[in-house]
Parts: structure tokens; C-alpha cells; sequence
């Protein structure tokens, strides 16, 4: 059995794109799986018409089909190991650099190993149509970002259509075989390499790899069961996120088209800066300044942490620079009951000014030190 794509489609070598099209729209209609259903011999027929049109369609696949051939009978399923000599018939003696149909009959590897390794592997069932992610930015208050919050979002996106339920299909309408796939799903590409024929196969465009397709698509969002809409969707800020980092909501991006899996929302959080507060990890960080008397004889001071006021014991003899902690009372650890601990740096401050009182004080405390 011939395997030759010109033969399938009953053109000859060097036939136009513009034939190569036609012949393929007549065979199609002619071998379409609803005209013969059940007939194995058919299907297979509508599955060969549709590789070779697949392969001579692209110019570029056309091109090393034209300059390479195919002298060996590749098989539907058969991979990059197809025949016994491991390269399905590929005629090496081809690959000169200059090809016998073509001017510059170079061929790039990359392209060759991009069909080999990417996404040439994924054989099988196509995957199911999910719809795009996507991501809004939400600006909290510092204090927002210790307590955690809820906010319900404005997100401008593609929701399923409310008329047909998402399904892109008019009230009543059957759902029927899709026409380009023959309700495969998948249309299935074939391309010569050094190894013979790969075989890929890719969702379908026409009914994104459902098979099947409205007879009569909704009014509404003309069959793609989605439509642009303003949606609110209400997150739950969790206490302790940071500046920059993202949340995830599950299904609440793009719908997909017909039914198919939503994309994923991603809100990414900006925390506005507090005043008071400097927030390192989960820490906090602030500075208080005292009067030397108070360094020296020790004193309480009330300090704001985020949880409200807490009283900080300073020793007798603090110096100006020590660091004292409060612990808990830093900013809660993310999704967990814990918290940081809040660091206060401690300034004592030399007056600049002393008045008469003052000043003998100091010099009588001088005389008493024996300096
Ligand atoms: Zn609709």
C-alpha cells in the first residue's frame, strides 16, 4: 500500500498549496466517519487524508517531505524506532546539504530536535483545554498583613457563559461529531526526521479536543461557552503574608472554552510600609530613645508592637545601642499559630544642653567617679 501523502491525496509531487487543499476538503468530506460509521477501513482512510494533509499543509513540513520522502512505510503508532533499520527508510544519501528540490536544502537540526524532543513525546490522548491563569495585584495595609483579611476583587476575565451554562451549545442544541477530527480530538501530525516518522498529536482547533461541537452554537458567546465579564472573587489574605508574595486561586482564572478546566487566579499582594514598624521576616524591628538618667537608673516604657501596647523593663545600665526583645509580638509566621518576635534598639540620648542645675549635678557626680 502506497504511503506517499501525494499519493493519499491523489495529487502529484509539486502540486500547489492551493490543490493540495482542495483534494484534501473533497477526500475529507468523502471519508468523514459519519458517512461510515463503523467502518474501521474508512476511519482509517479519514486518519491517512488527514496526516497527509497535516504534512504538506505546513510549508516547512512540506519541504523535508519534498526533499526526504518517504521510501520505507512508516505505520500509524510507530515512533522514532519504526523498521528494522531504526530510520523507517529514510534515504541518508538526501542529506548532502543541498537537497534535489530545493535550492537551499539546508535543513536546521534545531527544528529537527525540537520535533524529536519537544512535545513529540506527548503521544496518546491530548490533553484536556484548560483555561488561561490570571493575576491581579492587591494593595493591604501593613496592619492588614498582621490581622489577614478578606477582600472581594473585581477581576475583568472569561467566565462561562451564564445562557448556555459554558457548554457554548444554543438551549436544546445536540452536541455532534466534530468535522475537522472526525470526533477524535486530536488531529495528528506526522514529520520525516533522521529517525524516521514522528508522530504528534495536537488538540484539535476546531472543538479543542471535546470531538465535539454544537450544532447550533449559543447566541450568547457564539459557541465558545465564555464570555468577558467583571467577576468578584473574594480572597482570604492570610495574617503574616509578605510584600510580593502571590496567592493562588484555584479555578478562578480564564474559563475554558466549552466546559474545559478554569485557569488559575494569582493575586499577588502589595503591603503598604507602616511608619512604626520595620518588618524583617517575621520580625519587627523598631527603635526608642531614653534620657541618660533612665539608662542609668532603669525605668519602664511603653512600646507600640503590632498587637497593641507592651511594656518594655529597661535595666539600670543600659547602653545606647542594646537590643532587647519582646517575644511574640512580631508578625504572625504564615500559616502557622506562631509569631515572631518584636527587637527594640534602645538610644540613649546625651543632652546638649544642661541647665546651671544640671550641669553641678554632673560635675559634683564627676568629682564623686574621681576623674
Ligand atoms: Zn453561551
Amino acid at each position: 500500500m502506497p504511503r506517499d501523502y501525494y499519493d493519499i491525496l491523489g495529487l502529484q509531487r509539486g502540486a500547489s498549496a492551493d490543490d493540495i487543499k482542495q483534494a484534501y476538503r473533497k477526500l475529507s468530506k468523502e471519508w468523514h466517519p459519519d458517512k461510515h460509521k463503523g467502518d474501521k477501513k474508512a476511519e482509517e482512510k479519514f486518519k491517512e487524508i488527514n496526516e497527509a494533509y497535516e504534512a504538506l499543509n505546513d510549508p516547512k513540513k512540506k519541504q523535508m517531505y519534498d526533499q526526504f520522502g518517504t521510501t520505507g512505510s512508516p505505520h500509524f503508532g510507530s515512533g522514532p524506532s519504526a523498521g528494522p533499520g531504526g530510520f523507517g527508510g529514510f534515504d541518508f544519501s538526501g542529506f548532502t546539504g543541498e537537497g534535489p528540490s530545493s535550492g537551499s536544502g539546508r535543513i536546521d537540526f534545531s527544528d529537527l530536535f525540537e520535533g524529536l524532543f519537544g512535545g513529540g513525546g506527548r503521544r496518546g490522548r491530548p490533553r484536556e483545554e484548560r483555561g488561561d491563569d490570571r493575576e491581579i495585584t492587591v494593595t493591604i495595609s501593613f496592619m492588614e498583613a498582621v490581622s489577614g483579611v478578606r477582600r472581594a476583587l473585581r477581576v475583568r476575565k472569561l467566565d462561562a457563559c451564564k445562557t448556555c451554562g459554558g457548554s457554548g451549545a444554543e438551549s436544546g442544541a445536540k452536541l455532534v461529531t466534530c468535522e475537522k477530527c472526525g470526533g477524535t480530538g486530536q488531529i495528528i501530525r506526522q514529520s520525516q526526521s533522521f529517525f524516521g516518522m514522528l508522530q504528534q498529536s495536537v488538540l484539535c482547533s476546531q472543538c479543542r479536543g471535546s470531538g465535539k461541537v454544537p450544532e447550533k452554537p449559543c447566541k450568547t458567546c457564539s459557541g465558545e461557552g465564555r464570555v468577558a465579564d467583571d467577576v468578584t472573587v473574594t480572597v482570604d489574605i492570610p495574617a503574616g503574608i509578605a510584600d510580593g508574595q502571590s496567592l493562588r486561586v484555584r479555578s478562578s482564572g480564564d474559563a475554558a472554552r466549552q466546559n474545559g478546566t478554569p485557569g488559575d487566579l494569582y493575586v499577588r499582594i502589595r503591603v503598604e510600609s507602616d511608619e512604626r514598624f520595620v518588618r524583617e521576616g517575621d520580625n519587627i524591628k523598631t527603635v526608642v530613645t531614653i534620657g541618660v538618667p533612665d539608662a542609668i537608673l532603669s525605668t519602664e516604657i511603653p512600646i507600640a508592637t503590632v498587637h497593641g501596647s507592651s511594656t518594655l523593663k529597661i535595666p539600670a545600665g543600659t547602653q545606647s545601642g542594646q537590643v532587647f526583645r519582646i517575644k511574640h509580638k512580631g508578625m504572625p509566621v504564615l500559616n502557622t499559630s506562631r509569631f515572631g518576635d518584636h527587637y527594640v534598639t534602645v538610644t540613649v540620648e546625651i543632652p546638649a544642653k544642661l541647665s546651671r542645675e544640671e550641669r553641678k549635678l554632673v560635675e559634683e557626680w564627676k568629682k564623686l567617679a574621681g576623674e
